[in-house]
């Protein structure tokens, strides 16, 4: 049996492995660091679940509701949620009311068992698990046995919230197979997930010039650098080493998985009862709104159990109702654009490896800037600024010569 024509198709979500019932299915890494289901032909019966099952090639139910989704802008009354959140942390604000009602919440954290930070998707049942999950990871999530985790809970009684990008909820709504009240779903607008082995190569990377390990990681330092900038920030043995090269390979997209550039969810039907993004285009649409640059989120309310919880998470919000007004998101109109050089980056990754594309796609040598990216983002933080300013340059020589003078 064949279960996608090319790798545009297959999404990864995992269903056709964990639907099978002769267990004949498993993933298997391809040399781009991308997982795909393998067939074992002698487990095999032939039975075609696996195929009715893959959501990312017949489709999935839209659960659009509102016509047009109720749409808001929306920012955290806590700053320090703001600050760990992505946008204006209106997940927080969402699952909160699942966990103060005893549910659980499904979202993608770390691989504690992985000294590299692997993405992969976890069940949280408290808010300080649950904080894991908050902040953008660029790379693809691996969800595991996350589905299969859900469907016992569902069955438990419990009440669910599931977190991920369009395909992983559209491919939960499959696997599922039914509607169920106590399951409420937020998936995130999707720019597209780059491969996990160029995000392990790059820790990597800045382990051995740093010569010590990874301690924390942060996809896009809001802290920093604001939240309109695009920055990664990592720490090797507490140090703090910011730039911008793995943000650049995740826009120039040619890390990016296959399957994003024919994605299905790339529209306003929404596969999620909620769906939350950044809010570009905030200046024109809510003025003022984002005066610190420390985020916004879009929220788009989709059908009336995703506004009941909402109506709720509402008051730990600062909001203003958009609805109608026409978003400019691009992967909300279409999918993202295969880029020309798509095949060369992945010959040149495959033939030379990863120093070789970084520095011919990022135009970075391996081991010798790293200090002055370094420096560069000292000195745009609040310490960085004083130690340039021209008073307290003076003051330092003044002190210098007392120093000299006297001592
Ligand atoms: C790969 C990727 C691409 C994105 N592209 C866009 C885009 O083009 N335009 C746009 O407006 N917004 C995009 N976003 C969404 C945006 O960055 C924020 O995630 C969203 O606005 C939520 O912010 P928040 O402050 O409410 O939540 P936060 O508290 O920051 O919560 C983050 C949420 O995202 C989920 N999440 C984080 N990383 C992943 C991952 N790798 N896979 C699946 N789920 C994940 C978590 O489970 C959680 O629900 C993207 C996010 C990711 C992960």
């Amino acid at each position: 049996m064949e279960l996608f024509k090319d790798k545009e198709h297959c999404c990864g979500c995992r269903v056709c492995e964990q639907i099978c019932p002769q267990s004949a299915i498993t993933m298997q890494m391809d040399e781009c660091g991308f997982l795909y289901p393998m067939i074992d032909s002698q487990k095999c019966i032939d039975c075609g679940l696996c195929l009715k099952k893959c959501s990312f090639q017949n489709g999935y139910k839209k659960r659009k509701e509102f016509e047009p989704a109720r749409s808001y802008a929306a920012r955290h009354k806590e700053m320090g949620t703001m600050m760990k959140s992505r946008s204006g942390g209106a997940f927080t604000a969402v699952s909160d009311q699942i966990l103060m009602s005893g549910g659980v919440v499904y979202g993608a954290g770390y691989d504690s068992e992985d000294r590299l930070f692997r993405v992969i998707h976890k069940r949280a049942e408290t808010q300080e698990q649950r904080n894991e999950f908050r902040g953008s990871k660029y790379v693809q999530s691996d969800l595991g046995d996350v589905f299969c985790q859900i469907k016992k809970d569902l069955a438990a009684g419990k009440s669910v919230l599931f977190s991920g990008t369009g395909c992983q909820v559209g491919a939960l709504h499959t696997y599922l197979g039914k509607e169920y009240d106590q399951l409420l779903t937020v998936d995130i607008v999707c720019h597209g997930v780059p491969s996990p082995k160029i995000w392990e190569d790059f820790l990597k990377m800045r382990e051995q010039e740093n010569g010590g390990i990874i301690t924390s990681v942060d996809f896009r330092d809001k802290v920093h650098y604001g939240w309109k900038a695009h920055r990664e920030t990592v720490w090797v043995n507490e140090k703090r080493i910011s730039s911008r090269l793995y943000s650049k390979l995740f826009y120039l997209d040619v890390a990016t998985r296959p399957s994003c550039f024919r994605c299905i969810y790339a529209n306003k039907n929404r596969p999620g009862d909620i769906t939350i993004a950044d809010f570009w285009g905030h200046e024109d649409a809510v003025p003022g709104f984002n005066a610190d640059n420390k985020g916004v989120s879009l929220v788009m309310v989709n059908t009336q159990k995703g506004y009941d919880i909402w109506e709720k998470a509402e008051k730990d919000m600062e909001i203003i109702d958009c609805t109608g007004y026409p978003f400019r998101h691009t992967n909300m109109k279409r999918p993202t654009k295969r880029p020309d050089n798509y095949e060369e980056f992945w010959e040149d990754y495959q033939q030379f490896g990863f120093d070789f594309v970084i520095k011919k796609y990022c135009d970075y040598e391996v081991g010798t800037k790293a200090q002055e990216i370094s420096k560069k983002a000292e000195n745009q933080t609040f310490f960085g600024i004083i130690k340039r300013n021209k008073y307290y340059l003076k003051l330092k020589a003044l002190l210098k010569n007392v120093k000299k003078r006297f001592f």
